[in-house]
């Protein structure tokens, strides 16, 4: 790839990149592929280090959703040695924390002092001092003392600032005092107080062994104070928008009243919820607004130019409402509006080809008129001659006058004869065409329905998209109810599906995800509904199953994906999914048994992957 140095033209690549490529457009993937068109090269790290960090993403407490979050994405950036990632995480965490201590500390009004280096600053100090030689001090015993300070003075950022700064001081003390002094170069860039008195009590705290079940209720009830903290701060920054700002709120409230693991479940829901809202505040609100107003003009242009056909409107009216009632990112609105775009020219191209048709037939009709009005005069004129030639021959005497009479009427008769008999030909031929054209138009017709139907199908696999999912899940769960029949919903998640797309690519990652779908079609029976949900998880529906009948059929996709191999450049890539299966309750919403099926998804993935999980009955 060529370097380029300009960073508007790089930014708007970069936009552009991941609106093609389908990546959401967050700021890690933002970040990694700016990189990538800037030609930065990625971070190297050491292998110690690197099992270091990935020690601590291990470790990190998930002992609430917001810390699992973290903790995931810690995994996630070792699992990709994105190591900017990994160091955005932290500093996030870190940051979020001392805000909210921080703003604790002022509505208690105690008189804080100020840190002399930021806590960003101080964050990336430890992360390096940590993998610097200290002299016979290991890594491992200074991320136990660094364990250590966090637990315990988390709690008032002044304190743990101060102390973070001794233990620091205590690295480089250390190794001052076994000679290694010019390898470390943390005294000029940190003003830190080197009380030696402080470091023996660092020391001691690295070696006191406090019982865990305390610290681990202190360290949850800092952080619910903190997660409540960062709610309401969220609500004071959003009040233009009252429902999410007293839902924020809410929430802040619920937070400080978790007791058991019920509450918490409750709390994950809402966050859920909260999340959706939030959602649709990110991103850069300008661009998005400017792509949803390009996407209205579309539709209001196309909406003038429709045919009379109802469905098509319908469809496109309903497409809309689907987008904007999903999470709005630049992606959606992207991928909506190149489907507006294409339905609109092929609607084009069919409505200019019905309107010829329809034009053919209306002048046929029309010569057809001509030639019926043509023959009722040929005969109209025949009968007024022929009561003409009656009054003649009444009056005639001679011979001779009426044998003349004769021929001409014999004349007369021989041209409406002939008039007849074109005209019938005309008539045959006229039904010809216009049986022609009413078969076109019905072929016409048909195509336009189809493509008001494809508006449920996905492009890539050409199975049902969410839309499609939406309306079989209606249509199945209302039979299911009548006929007292169980159904089953199954929500599968390729495994490492981002490794894939960036080892070989993401036209085989689209290879892929057509791949699994024809094993999944394989292995179903024929009234299941396989549908995508999305990117790359999908839903099979299946009417007519008991859970343990869903959970063998999923086993057995899962099992045949593992038996035979996906191929690319005649490499064998092995795909799997992890998937979650739930039972359907009767009136149960789709919304709810999708929460469902992706709380069991979720576990499956963190029992190791390449699983089907059973979910819980709500
Ligand atoms: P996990 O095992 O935890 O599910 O990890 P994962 O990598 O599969 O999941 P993650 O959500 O991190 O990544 C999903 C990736 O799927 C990210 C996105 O680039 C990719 N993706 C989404 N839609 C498509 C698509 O239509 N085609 C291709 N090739 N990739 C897609
Ligand atoms: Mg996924
Ligand atoms: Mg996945």
């Amino acid at each position: 790839m060529s370097k380029n140095s300009n960073p508007s033209i790089i930014a708007r690549e970069t936009l552009r990149r991941l609106a093609t490529l389908k990546i959401s457009p967050t700021p890690d993937n933002y970040q990694k592929l700016y990189d990538e068109i800037a030609g930065i090269p990625a971070i190297q790290m050491c292998s110690n280090t690197t099992k270091m960090l990935s020690k601590l993403a291990n470790e990190f407490p998930r002992i609430t959703p917001e810390l699992t979050s973290y903790a995931n994405d810690l995994e996630s950036s070792v699992n990709e040695k994105d190591w900017r990632k990994y160091k955005a995480v932290l500093g996030d965490f870190f940051n979020i924390a001392a805000k909210s201590i921080d703003a604790r500390s002022e509505i208690s009004n105690s008189s804080t002092k100020q840190p002399s280096i930021s806590w960003g600053e101080m964050i990336a100090l430890i992360i390096k001092q940590l993998e610097t030689p200290h002299g016979s001090l290991t890594i491992v015993k200074k991320r136990e003392g660094l364990n250590r300070v966090l637990t315990r003075f988390s709690a008032n950022s002044e304190q743990l600032y101060g102390k973070l700064s001794s233990l620091l001081d205590s690295w480089v003390a250390l190794a001052v005092a076994s000679n290694k002094s010019a390898e470390i170069e943390v005294a000029g860039t940190l003003p830190l107080v080197n009380k030696l008195s402080e470091d023996a009590e660092i020391a001691v705290i690295a070696q006191s062994d406090e019982p865990q079940s305390d610290s681990a209720a202190l360290f949850i009830g800092q952080l619910k104070e903190l997660l409540a903290v960062i709610l309401e701060r969220i609500a004071t920054l959003h009040l233009g928008d009252a429902t999410f700002s007293g839902e924020a709120r809410s929430l802040a409230r619920k937070v400080r009243l978790i007791n058991d693991d019920q509450d918490l479940e409750q709390l994950v829901i809402s966050f859920k919820k909260l999340e959706i809202s939030l959602d649709s505040f990110d991103g850069n609100s300008a661009v998005l607004q400017q792509g949803l107003l390009k996407l209205f003009n579309l539709l209001v242009d196309g909406t003038g130019k429709l045919l009379v056909e109802d469905k098509w409107l319908q469809s496109h009216i309903a497409m809309l409402r689907e987008t904007m009632s999903k999470k709005l990112d630049l992606v959606i609105i992207d991928q909506a509006e190149c489907q507006i775009e294409e339905m609109l020219n092929k609607q084009n191209e069919i409505k200019s080809s019905l309107g010829e048709t329809k034009a053919t037939l209306k002048k046929m009709i029309t010569c057809l008129v001509d030639n019926i009005e043509d023959l009722s005069a040929v005969t109209g004129g025949y009968h007024d001659k022929m009561v003409c030639y009656t009054e003649r021959i009444n009056q005639a005497n001679e011979i001779f006058d009426i044998n003349q009479l004769l021929v001409e009427i014999m004349y007369e008769t021989k041209q409406m004869q002939d008039s007849m008999m074109s005209s019938r030909d005309e008539f045959l031929a006229a039904r010809v065409e216009v049986k022609v054209s009413e078969e076109k138009i019905n072929q016409l017709e048909t195509e336009l329905l189809e493509m008001g139907e494809k508006i449920h199908e996905d492009h890539l696999t050409g199975i049902l998209n969410r839309r499609g999912l939406d309306n079989a899940f209606e249509r199945e769960s209302a039979r299911a109810i009548r006929s007292h029949k169980p159904m089953c919903f199954a929500l599968l998640d390729i495994d490492n599906f981002k490794r894939l797309n960036d080892a070989h690519g993401h036209h085989v990652g689209d290879s892929a995800l057509v791949y699994l779908v024809e094993a999944v079609k394989e292995i179903t029976r024929p009234h299941d509904i396989v549908a995508r949900f999305g990117g790359e998880e999908f839903v099979i529906l299946l009417p007519d199953a008991s859970i343990e009948e869903a959970v063998t059929v999923v086993s057995r996709v899962r099992r045949s994906l593992t038996k035979r191999f996906f191929l690319h450049e005649n490499k064998r890539l092995l795909i799997t999914f992890s998937a979650g299966v739930a039972e359907y309750q009767i009136n149960e919403s789709q919304s709810n048994i999708i929460v469902r099926a992706d709380r069991a998804l979720y576990q499956a993935k963190n029992n190791g992957k390449n699983q089907v999980v059973v979910a819980y009955n709500s």
